[in-house]
């Protein structure tokens, strides 16, 4: 009957049609030769577009966040991070394994935000018995939220006033930058480096760019050949992420306006606790409702969600279409029965 609607996560979208033409036509070479010029042209066009000197294609973003913080800071340096940042709390603790970099979580406000008191006093001095604090990693959107542009003003010149570098965990930066509408280069330009997700709402099927100066970048590519992540006729998968940089950034404003009206659904059964939403996401967090209950109604009728911690998070992309957020609604009326 119903063809499964999968609200999870944008990390679900199939590559399109298009997309997969274009993979199949790309041109390709040894890029561990840097010969092969599809990869070459995503990595220049990615760079351009985030205002940096040199891209530098990834596997994943987890393996471009930890190349770049590993090509920020050597054995025995620090990181400051929010504790609820994915590049301290989901990727596997990689910086500290393989990098022998220790973090220095910090609490993230609800909106993402790292207090600037909490980082000042966070700097080591520069002491004997204290690690070097070399960086500040900030996560933008973070759940779905875009940081404030004062707020990421104020926390990298705060940081270069101490001399640390700053990274942005920028994995879902095209959606802050189609969410509040200014350049993409506005947001990561303000940092030192960037990674980017090619494999969430952009909906390529696999792959990221980390994007820098180009000494850090050249850094970087050592330390990628080192985790593994060199690969060879990689065109066919960076092919992806161009199709995906020209035909599905402007487009975010759907999966934004979706949410909207996922939002305004849910807000019609309070006992959901529906937040606003947040570029392509929304949250709920259901008071008197039994979660496993309506998690299951919504199986059944095809409708995939997802979540964790009396939460449930709904993300819309590429594969969600107007049908879709009425099948939900449908689905709300008939379980609370109005
Ligand atoms: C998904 C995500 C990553 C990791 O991306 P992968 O390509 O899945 O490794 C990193 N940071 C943030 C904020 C993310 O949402």
């Amino acid at each position: 009957m119903n063809e499964r609607v999968d609200f999870r996560s944008d990390t679900t979208t199939l590559p399109s049609d298009g997309m997969r033409r274009a993979m199949a036509d790309a041109e390709v070479g040894d890029a561990v030769y840097d010969e092969d010029p599809t990869t070459n042209r995503l990595e220049a066009m990615t760079a351009e577009l985030l205002g940096m000197e040199a891209g530098l294609f990834f596997p994943s973003a987890t393996q471009a966040n930890l190349g770049g913080i590993m090509a920020h800071c050597g054995r025995g340096d620090e990181y400051i991070v929010g504790q609820l940042a994915h590049a301290y709390r989901d990727e596997g603790g990689g910086a500290a394994v393989l990098g022998s970099i220790q973090p220095q979580p910090l609490p993230n406000d609800p909106d993402g935000i790292i207090a600037l008191d909490a980082i000042t006093s966070a700097i080591k001095p520069d002491d004997f018995h204290n690690p070097v604090t070399r960086l500040l990693t900030l996560e933008n959107t973070y759940n779905g939220l875009p940081l404030p542009e004062d707020y990421m003003r104020d926390a990298t010149e705060l940081a270069r006033s101490h001399g640390l570098a700053t990274h942005l965990d920028g994995a879902r930066m095209m959606n802050a930058a189609v969410g509040t509408g200014c350049e993409p280069s506005e947001i990561s330009g303000r940092f030192d480096s960037v990674t980017l997700c090619l494999s969430k709402g952009l909906g390529a099927p696999v792959g990221a760019v980390f994007a820098g100066p180009k000494d850090l970048v050249d850094r970087a590519k050592r330390l990628r050949k080192m985790l593994g992540g060199g690969m060879r006729q990689t065109g066919v998968i960076a092919a992806a992420g161009i199709y995906a940089l020209e035909h599905n950034v402007s487009r975010m404003r759907e999966d934004h306006d979706r949410a909207d009206r996922l939002s305004e659904i849910f807000r019609d059964c309070p006992e959901l606790g529906a937040g606003e939403a947040r570029t392509n996401m929304v949250f709920l967090t259901p008071d008197g409702v039994d979660m496993k209950e309506f998690t299951s109604f919504l199986a059944e009728r095809g409708i995939i969600t997802g979540g964790g911690h009396g939460k449930l998070r709904w993300v819309t992309h590429l594969d969600i279409d107007d049908e879709a957020i009425e099948r939900v609604r449908r689905a709300c009326k008939e379980f609370f029965g109005r």
